[in-house]
């Protein structure tokens, strides 16, 4: 490069501050790539940022440009087609892109700052005063030149210790030198082993019909991406090793996303049968370490398999030919804070187009975000519904829960007359039951028998649950913890009612009814100690006891050979939240427990128990129910236009103050109103949950009709201006946030 010209940099930072500022770059500098971070002066602060573009100009041109102070980065730690991906997610989601490329990063690769002092003057103190500690200081310096600052400080001691380092300073003696490191190139070794000489992955004449156009698109030039709709226990995951065997030996690298961090070491597990120390794991529960080591290996190309959670769809795999999303339906796809708000499940479509890989989206229940999009042709649908070794489709009963408590009482409504004599049956005959309750603590409500006065927690609006393992009312959302009044707060009365069923309380109903036996629970609550998931659905596999209780928790991972019956507790847990997918969900949670009833020989059974049998959703099993089921719901979103028929994005805006945080949606309001441009507008109205742990939340929402993408495109950019524009406008303690397809409504 001439020397005459200056490099001049673009850079981005990881805050919510969405601009991009430019920096000199000394011109010996030539080994700066796209993506690598450096430090910069902002604000009078050293900050650290990635570098988005690289331009030269004429010496005079960028004169009034600060300079860098620092490369951190030796190469680039991200691809350019990883760049392209980030810069998308950074358009799509509105999301400030210096944060979008850390959040693509693993918490162990952070920047390693370093400072020493060194002696540059070793006459600069003559005839000058020394204060003690300056003496000290100059001594050390005197016989050793440089020392990191915190090590002479803890030698020193801090006393007086800065104070004495800024006379050193002045005076000339000394200088203070900052350098940095961070991602060190990696040599490459591609050394992953792809061919696979083992027992062929057996698939039936079913699977093998469902696979051949997946392997068309492996094997051609034009990658596609499939919605693979699999009744539970149909074999997906026989699909997914054959297509990964197939991607390897052709020289591509799989990614396998799913949705929980207990479902990881199955699917690892599972596929490392097949293709040993290959196979990488990726989550967040991970050290910083083990994340960093695992990412080394892939990026190095040394591991060309990694599961993960939602995270891993930054997995640096450099030659991605095959992403799968297991259970694509699921909400933990989602990231909701902090930002990037982005769905692992959609950024994988886009990751797999920029990639050039097949897409395998697999569910039991599809979404119905992706049952739209492969009705529209975006993908091939491909359907599964033989249960692989299993005998058919489980009886189902429906119990009305209202008319069974009035016929026996409460205790009736948490299990039924019915449930406790087919529990009877299968203890007796040795089988195992899972029962399902998506509540966990005792009772999710304490209420004033009198005044009917309901205990909330103080930070948040939400109603205490009572834990009888405790003794205490909890708050679900903050963890917050306190003991129950011996008398109601509002009008002094002592009869408080616990209402309600959480997992605690059918677990002490069955203990009543079946002193002997065997009751696993499980959930939030007795799974916090890591493994404890995956040990839980272990012991119960092996037949340590006869029931498992517990929340959604129990609705996925590992099969269950000796489970013969499924209880709903109660069906309509979560049905009328304020949400637009509450039927929805509450469809996908029953159909996949109640599918992991029945085995080989013995056809399983499910009671369902619900308050209103009759709703659709509830009596959503079985393939005819389902289509049944897609069919209504798809029906009820378009004529309310709400996703997939339309775009939603929420605005919030939070504070603790309640005043604030409405002003602030208001003001967003009225931006949006000017620019909305006929589309839906609602609020500004407060959240559903309007004060979560101490702050306000007051939230504005916009409904794109159609989702045509040029105009989509162009929105997002005034949007985009419009945060900016707002942010600059609000008072400090005012958050705002924007989520695109939002997925938690409350
Ligand atoms: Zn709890
Ligand atoms: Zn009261
Ligand atoms: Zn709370």
């Amino acid at each position: 490069m001439n020397t005459s010209e200056n490099q001049i940099i673009s850079v981005v930072f990881p805050l919510l501050l969405d601009e991009v500022y430019s920096y000199k770059v000394p011109s010996e500098w030539n080994e700066i790539e796209l993506g690598c971070r450096v430090a910069v002066p902002l604000r009078n602060k050293t900050e650290v940022g990635f570098v988005i573009e690289i331009s030269s100009g004429p010496g005079g041109y960028s004169g009034r440009l600060k300079q860098v102070i620092s490369l951190i980065d030796s190469r680039s730690p991200f691809s350019n087609k990883m760049l392209k991906f980030l810069r998308w997610m950074s358009e799509y989601y509105l999301s400030p892109l210096g944060l979008v490329m850390k959040a693509a990063l693993p918490a162990g690769m952070g920047v390693k700052k370093s400072k020493r002092v060194i002696l540059i003057d070793r006459d600069a103190m003559k005839g000058k005063r020394f204060s003690e500690v300056m003496e000290l200081i100059y001594k050390k310096l005197l016989r050793k030149e440089s020392y990191s600052y915190a090590h002479l400080k803890n030698f020193i001691g801090s006393d007086g210790f800065d104070s004495a380092m800024e006379a050193l300073l002045k005076a000339g003696a000394i200088k203070v030198e900052i350098s940095y490191s961070g991602y060190e190139a990696l040599s490459p070794d591609r050394s992953g082993k792809r061919d696979f000489q083992m027992e062929e992955i057996l698939l039936t004449r079913a699977q093998a019909k469902v696979y051949s156009p997946i392997h068309g698109s492996l094997s051609g030039s034009k990658p596609k991406g499939f919605l693979l709709h699999g009744v539970t226990g149909s074999g997906k995951t026989e699909i997914y090793l054959r297509a990964a065997r197939e991607t390897l030996s052709n020289g591509g690298d799989v990614l396998i996303l799913v949705p929980e961090i207990a479902l990881t070491p199955q699917i690892a597990e599972r596929f490392g049968q097949y293709f040993g120390d290959n196979v990488s794991v990726l989550h967040s529960a991970q050290t910083e370490s083990a994340r960093r080591k695992a990412w080394e290996r892939i990026k190095r190309g040394e591991s060309n398999v990694v599961v993960g959670t939602r995270s891993s769809i930054f997995a640096p795999l450099e030659n991605l030919k095959l992403l799968i999303v297991d259970e694509e339906q699921e909400p933990s796809y989602k990231q909701t804070e902090p930002d990037p708000r982005y769905s692992a499940r959609d950024a994988a479509v886009m990751r797999a187009k920029i990639e050039g890989a097949t897409l395998l989206l697999g569910s039991a229940t599809p979404s119905l975000e992706s049952m739209y999009n492969a009705k529209k042709g975006r993908y091939k649908y491909i359907r599964l519904s033989e249960r692989y070794g299993k005998a058919a489709t489980p009886t189902l009963h429906l119990i009305n829960s209202e008319a069974e408590k009035i016929k026996g009482g409460f205790s009736k409504a948490i299990i039924s007359s019915l449930l406790k004599t087919k529990i009877a049956e299968r203890l007796s005959s040795g089988e195992q039951i899972i029962l399902l309750q998506n509540r966990r603590g005792y009772s999710p409500l304490i209420r004033c028998k009198e005044c009917g006065h309901a205990e909330e927690c103080p930070d948040c609006n939400v109603t205490f649950t009572y834990h009888a393992a405790t003794n205490s009312m909890n708050c679900h959302y903050c963890g917050k913890r306190t003991a129950v009044p011996y008398k109601c707060p509002e009008c002094g009365n002592r009869d408080l009612l616990f209402q309600g069923i959480g997992t605690q309380r059918v677990e002490k109903e069955l203990s009543k009814l079946f002193p002997k036996v065997r009751v696993q629970r499980m959930d939030m609550d007795t799974t916090s100690s890591k493994n404890s998931h995956w040990k839980i659905l272990n012991d119960f596999k092996k037949g340590k006891f006869d029931i498992l209780l517990g929340t959604q928790m129990i609705a996925k991972g590992l099969d269950f050979e000796n489970v013969t019956l499924v209880g709903i507790i109660s069906a309509d847990t979560g049905l009328y939240l304020p949400d637009f997918r509450a039927s929805e969900r509450t469809f996908q949670l029953i159909s996949q427990v109640a599918g992991r009833a029945g085995r080989r020989k013995i056809p399983g059974e499910v009671v369902v128990q619900s308050f209103a049998p009759s709703n659709l959703p509830i009596q959503g099993i079985g393939e005819e129910e389902q289509e049944k089921f897609y069919k209504q719901i798809m029906k009820e979103r378009k004529l309310q236009s709400y996703p997939p028929f339309g775009k939603l994005i929420v605005f919030e805006s939070s504070s603790e103050s309640r005043e604030s945080a409405m002003n602030g949606a208001k003001l967003i309001h009225s931006v949006l109103k000017r620019i909305s441009n006929g589309s839906k507008l609602l609020g500004p109205a407060p959240a559903v949950i309007e004060k979560l742990r101490k702050r306000y939340r007051w939230r504005v929402m916009i409904l794109l009709s159609g989702t045509g993408n040029k105009r989509l495109q162009e929105m997002k950019l005034t949007l985009r201006s419009m945060m900016k524009e707002i942010r600059k406008k609000m008072q400090r303690d005012l958050r705002l946030s924007v989520d695109v397809d939002p997925v938690n409504m409350l």
